[in-house]
């Protein structure tokens, strides 16, 4: 199938994307990587009147750390995430994460803006937003808006983006030195999308971590923060009793669904294969 016939504008700044954006309302759609949206188009599951490319916004792409605080733009390609310097070494996580997306060629096309805006429940960077407590940066013509991640994730694709509004940035704050990560991620092949995959942030607090956030994805319709698993896991350097607790505890943070991948039973009972398998190599050096 061929995609449906579209008007196509590229915009120089952000201004002019955001002034094309509030005309034409919801016949706009922004091109980012392309790597979600071409496939959508080609299968006519979008068919918007005018793709607003904004590849060539230098403003999105940069990678700035300052103190504690991580800003990365939206036009921050999947490689980038996975290859930079800063990134390794302020927030491992992201380098991890991104390094298990997809195949070369998507991951040097495919963006960091347009992973958090397509919402793919089991796509790693929406989850390490989650992990993170990533604030997502949003502008209109109306102005700028901060979204916590834990408010921006809906539902199957549904963000709380609006049709007139890029996804500009995304601010990780609070990555001091005692900072922790862990990531997993089960796929039937190297590059799939996972079956379900956990990105685990926290920090260090003698032989235990505190601050725990374990977000899942690939489990439910967006992606899922375990809250009474990690609370079962809060400060406990012994984790072999308030592991049966958390495994336990994983039934009622999570819904999992079932699809051609994998039952719900299955998906509920590799979540605490995970969720051992990652802290137990979180905590490995910590012992
Ligand atoms: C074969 C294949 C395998 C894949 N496997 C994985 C995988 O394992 N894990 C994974 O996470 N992803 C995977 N992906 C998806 C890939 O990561 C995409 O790059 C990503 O989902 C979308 O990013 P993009 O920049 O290509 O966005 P696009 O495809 O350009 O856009 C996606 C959506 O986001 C909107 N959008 C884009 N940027 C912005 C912005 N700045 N502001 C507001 N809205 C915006 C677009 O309008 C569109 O609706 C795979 C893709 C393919 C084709």
């Amino acid at each position: 199938m061929k995609a449906a016939a579209f008007d196509y504008v590229r915009p120089e700044t952000l201004g002019q994307a955001l002034h094309i954006l509030s005309e034409r309302g919801d016949g706009a759609r922004i091109l980012a990587g392309g790597q979600s949206l071409a496939p959508a188009l080609n299968l006519r599951l979008a068919m918007p009147e005018v793709l607003v490319d904004i590849n060539g916004l230098e403003e999105l792409r940069f990678i700035a750390a300052s103190d504690d605080v991580l800003r990365l733009g939206a036009l921050t390609r999947h490689v980038d995430l996975a290859r930079s310097e800063e990134i390794a070494h302020r927030c491992p996580l992201l380098s991890r994460a991104a390094a298990q997306i997809a195949h070369p060629a998507i991951r040097h096309r495919g963006t960091l803006g347009g992973s958090l805006a397509q919402a793919d429940p089991a796509a790693e960077l929406p989850a390490c937003a989650l992990a993170l407590d990533a604030v997502i940066v949003a502008s209109s013509s109306g102005g700028e808006r901060r979204i916590a991640a834990r408010d921006f994730f809906l539902g199957l694709y549904q963000t709380a983006l609006r049709p007139d509004e890029v996804l500009t940035s995304v601010e990780i704050s609070g990555l001091s030195a005692d900072r922790i990560y862990g990531f997993a991620k089960l796929a039937r092949r190297q590059g799939d999308f996972a079956i379900i995959g956990l990105a685990l942030a926290a920090r260090r607090s003698g032989r235990g971590l505190v601050d725990l956030r374990l977000a899942f994805f690939g489990v439910a319709d967006r992606p899922m923060l375990a809250v009474r698993a990690a609370a079962a896991l809060e400060g406990k350097p012994d984790a072999t009793q308030s592991m049966r607790e958390a495994r336990a505890a994983l039934q009622a943070d999570l819904n999992p669904v079932s699809d051609l991948h994998a039952s719900a039973a299955m998906r509920l009972h590799l979540a605490g294969v995970l969720l051992e398998r990652v802290l137990a190599e979180t905590l490995e050096p910590l012992r």
